[in-house]
């Protein structure tokens, strides 16, 4: 692995350990060169099916494109990059298990609210408005009260 600040092809794994449920190596390294230290994540890399869109059309399963969506709705919110990946890894994983060679990507959403709602209830209601698009108040409070009901739900307050 060179170096991402000078390049040079000479590091070191310093740490080395499972994160994401196990899903994931975490490295700790560093430039024997320059001695800044980096850290790189490692996966397995796996087909995901593909995606299908509510028009109809298909596109790729695009981690990023995930991962960036969960982020909006954990923004300012406490919860760690560890926590967030493995939400990511667990929504893949659920993916590949459906054995489909395409999901839906309302399944997806799904998905990502099953996570948020264990992360953090507050990032929760930001991805549900988003996403089920909430036509008004009333909505929006049903889902606020179908959270407060919900034992699954995690126990930070709103
Ligand atoms: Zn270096």
């Amino acid at each position: 692995m060179h170096c991402p600040f000078c390049n040079a092809q000479e590091t070191k794994v310093n740490d080395s350990r499972l994160v994401a449920n196990g899903d994931q190596v975490r490295r700790r390294r560093e430039c024997l060169t320059c001695g800044e230290r980096f850290t790189t994540y490692e996966t397995v890399e796996l087909v995901m099916p593909r995606v299908v869109k509510r028009d109809g059309s298909r596109e790729v399963f695009e981690d990023d494109k995930l991962r960036a969506g969960l982020q909006q709705a954990l923004q300012k919110r406490p919860v760690d990059t560890e926590a967030l990946e493995a939400a990511l890894a667990n929504i893949r994983q659920q993916c590949r298990a459906s054995g489909e060679r395409e999901v839906d990507s309302l399944f997806i959403g799904e998905l990502v609210m099953q996570q948020l709602k264990k992360l953090d209830q507050v990032a929760y209601i930001r991805f549900a408005s988003v996403y089920r698009q909430f036509k008004d108040l009333e909505e929006f409070r049903a889902e606020i009260d179908q959270l407060a009901s919900d034992p699954a739900a995690a126990k930070k307050s709103i």
